[in-house]
């Protein structure tokens, strides 16, 4: 922990009524073209009577938020307003929907209640307005709250899937119109976003609002990185569009002769998912081979798209050569968001890789609009849904009593948002499970006692450790023994929520019963000494010994961990004894964390003003990130050890940000320049003599910053340095690459995080 002047800037005051200024007859125009739009959208939809009580929910909602504005200064029916049209005329949902995105922040905001609602619209829109009330203070609050909101929205889903479409529909509008949102607010919304609607989005099937949600994100968490990859794909669009007719030309001609009706065009990737495939193989943006894909889409009958979409693959691959690797066969094997197509990767023109997706009309609008989508043709089909096994699976967990709220989301991420693989029993039953899962996963899968008494199983045959990771087409036999039981390591070994619970329950019963001789141990002392052994006692020796609950003293005596020796010194009079303390950390006090105490203690984290420059604060600077001065960072409260720095972009700020929103201090540099921090430097360049020394002259001769180490690696040519090196501050940190840049020979520099 270094101490040290970092800056809390007051926060940017931003003016209540920016660009914003129409008049109320204007207002009233705007408000009624927003409302048009929605009926248009509506109409093949509507049945009698539907538009008279949409148009009773509109004025219901108008009337209701009459005297609201948005932070934009726009009045705030127009976010009602826009959030049923994503409903209607992006997810596909229908005029019941419609209604309840009307009317989804009323019962919160207004004085409208559940029962105005019941009596105007009846059951089925209350128990989606409901729902949508329940989970509409996501943001804003401490972390396990917001577990416990995010296991809400799964009941609510489980309930009624609608209510999390047009939740997400409502985030994608709060996104859309972040603008106008104070930066903290802005970074906060936007991790949630990336942690929890990005995901639900893509296991929904609704890949364009997913794409669209993780780009309006990065838009706000990396704004540079952002404006940069747009700027390049705008200057680059040109070249593309010639390059995607040119590889389309034959394709389009052979399809014309084979009759079919179809769509061909060239799909620019999302720019998130852009940088992701960057940071992930840390290449340039040039390198980056896959910027767009091609699409084409058939209008064949039910019966026949199957065969027409590998027909076209054909004619496709008669014309390029494909990486067989490559080829993604989601029509005999739909992914379990109900996704089908066909993906393969051809050898296009000038020896580029591109790749191509194929699907009918049916499965691009299924693609498109998710569930929705899903369930309009899956009136009249007798093929079991797989939403509808999802949706089985997360009711199995949150039915599981006392599952802790934040393990649960944790666990949800990795076992419900993350993609299938399918494996087989012995007789040939397909089970689905999460990639990354273990033998371990697929034993507790079939049942829990199955899981607990696993020793090993045999993955096509052979014998493998329970630890063992499948892949998709495994088929797998459980070799049980009756004197097996889960170890704490289990956990370890496994991703599926439920292989979790029944582990940790296991675990629970058995250190219970370790713990039922540590109690009668305890019980008998505190008789011999006059005190009473009840519920209350039991509670202050827990936190007197630091245990986290009576169950985990009772064990730790038990296995003989715990000296019962200092009882004595713990005075037991009936009076000095205080009420149990709560079991939650709770973050000390120290006079120099009196800043970032504040944030703590006030709900609302983004209307605290840290005091002047002045402020010393003691921090340190995250060990997963690395800021270094003039980084784009945050303050992060760390229970007991103040503030810690991480920056931005750190791989870590979304969880932070998302779970423990409050416990985020904005926080800026001051200039300084007696500290140094250290940085790697990453330097690929041709290997020519001189070269070494015209980089260290640069760097210690010209530019007087200090070498930590270096080490250069040589072959075919090139060389590879990696330098690191003591800067004050990110602007010097940029001169010195700007200039190593510009050396002759220099192919690439970057900068990496140091190991400590
Ligand atoms: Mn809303």
């Amino acid at each position: 922990m270094r101490k040290f002047t970092l800056q809390l800037t007051t926060m940017d005051t931003v003016s209540a009524l920016p660009r914003y200024n129409l008049n109320e007859e204007q207002e009233k125009k705007l408000i009624l073209r927003e409302y048009r739009a929605l009926l248009r959208g509506l109409k093949p939809k509507l049945k009698p009577g539907d538009k008279e009580l949409v148009r009773m929910a509109f004025e219901m909602s108008a009337e209701a938020h009459k005297t609201m504005r948005r932070k934009s200064g726009e009045p705030y029916i127009l976010h009602p307003l826009a959030v049923s049209r994503i409903c209607v005329e992006e997810v596909g949902l229908g005029v019941r929907s419609s209604i309840c995105a009307l009317l989804h922040d009323t019962v919160e905001d207004t004085d409208i209640t559940l029962e105005d609602i019941e009596r105007e619209f009846g059951n089925e829109i209350t128990r989606i307005v409901d729902g949508l009330t329940k989970i509409s203070n996501v943001i804003d609050v401490n972390g396990s709250q917001q577990a416990e909101n995010f296991k809400k929205i799964l009941l609510t889903l489980t309930d009624d899937p609608r209510v999390i479409l047009i939740k997400l529909a409502d985030r994608l509008h709060n996104m859309r119109t972040l603008d106008s949102m104070k930066r903290e607010k802005q970074l906060k919304i936007s991790s949630e976003t990336v942690y929890v609607y990005g995901p639900l989005a893509h296991r929904m099937g609704l890949y364009n609002i997913k794409t669209e949600l993780e780009d309006l994100a990065m838009k706000y968490m990396e704004p540079d990185a952002y404006k940069e990859i747009a700027r390049k794909l705008a200057e680059t669009k040109r070249e593309r569009t010639r390059y995607i007719n040119e590889f389309i030309k034959p394709i389009k001609e052979k399809l014309d002769k084979g009759q079919f009706e179809f769509e061909i065009y060239g799909r620019p990737k999302s720019i998130h998912s852009i940088w992701n495939k960057m940071k992930k193989k840390s290449v340039a943006f040039e390198e980056v081979y896959d910027l767009f894909a091609i699409r084409v889409i058939l209008n064949s009958p039910t019966e026949r798209e199957k065969e027409d979409c590998w027909k076209v693959y054909s004619f496709i691959t008669d014309e390029y050569t494909p990486a067989p690797e490559r080829l993604r066969d989601w029509l005999s094997n739909p992914k379990s968001n109900g996704y089908e197509a066909l993906h393969t990767t051809v050898m296009g023109p000038q020896g580029k890789w591109v790749e191509v997706q194929i699907r009918t009309k049916r499965m691009n609008e299924i693609a498109e609009k998710g569930l929705a989508a899903h369930w309009k043709y899956k009136e009249g089909t007798s093929d079991e849904s797989r939403f509808d096994k999802w949706f089985q699976q997360i009711r199995e967990v949150l039915n599981t009593p006392d599952s802790d709220s934040i393990d649960f989301l944790q666990d949800f991420k990795t076992s419900f948002l993350a993609e299938e693989i399918y494996v087989y029993t012995p007789k040939g039953d397909v089970k689905m499970l999460p990639v990354g899962s273990s033998a371990l996963d697929f034993a507790f899968s079939i049942h829990s006692m199955v899981g607990s008494q696993c020793i090993g199983a045999k993955v096509n045959h052979k014998l493998v450790p329970i630890s063992h990771k499948l892949r998709s087409g495994d088929q797998v036999e459980i070799i049980t023994s009756s004197k097996q039981k889960p170890s704490e390591d289990w956990l370890n070994l496994v991703v599926t929520a439920k292989a979790k619970t029944k582990i940790k329950d296991a675990l629970k019963e058995e250190k219970r019963k370790v713990a039922d001789e540590g109690k009668y141990i305890l019980q008998r002392k505190l008789e011999g000494m006059g005190a009473a052994f009840n519920q209350h006692n039991a509670d202050i020796l827990a936190v007197f010994y630091k245990m986290a609950s009576p169950l985990d003293l009772y064990y730790q005596i038990s296995i003989k961990n715990i000296d019962l020796k200092e009882l004595k010194e713990f005075h037991l009079s009936g009076d000095k004894l205080e009420p149990p303390k709560p079991i939650r950390p709770v973050i000390e006090h120290k006079p120099h964390e009196s800043a970032a105490q504040t944030a703590i203690n006030k709900k609302d984290a983004e209307l605290i003003i840290f005091g002047e420059s002045s402020d010393r604060i003691v921090y340190n600077l995250a060990n997963c990130c690395k800021p270094i001065p003039g980084d784009d960072v945050f303050g992060f409260v760390t229970t007991g050890k103040g503030l810690t720095i991480h920056r931005t972009n750190c791989p870590n700020a979304a969880k932070l940000m998302s779970q423990y929103g409050h416990r985020v201090v904005k926080t800026k540099w001051a200039k300084n320049k007696e500290i140094s921090f250290l940085t790697g430097l990453k330097i690929v360049g041709l290997d020519d003599v001189g070269v070494i020394h015209k980089i260290t002259n640069l760097i210690s001769g010209e530019m007087r910053i200090n070498i930590n180490a270096m080490t250069i690696e040589a072959g075919e040519g090139l060389f590879h340095g990696n330098i690191r090196v003591y800067v004050h501050d990110k602007e010097e940190l940029e001169k010195l690459l700007d200039r190593l840049k510009k050396l002759p020979g220099i192919e690439t520099v970057d900068r990496y995080d140091t190991e400590a």
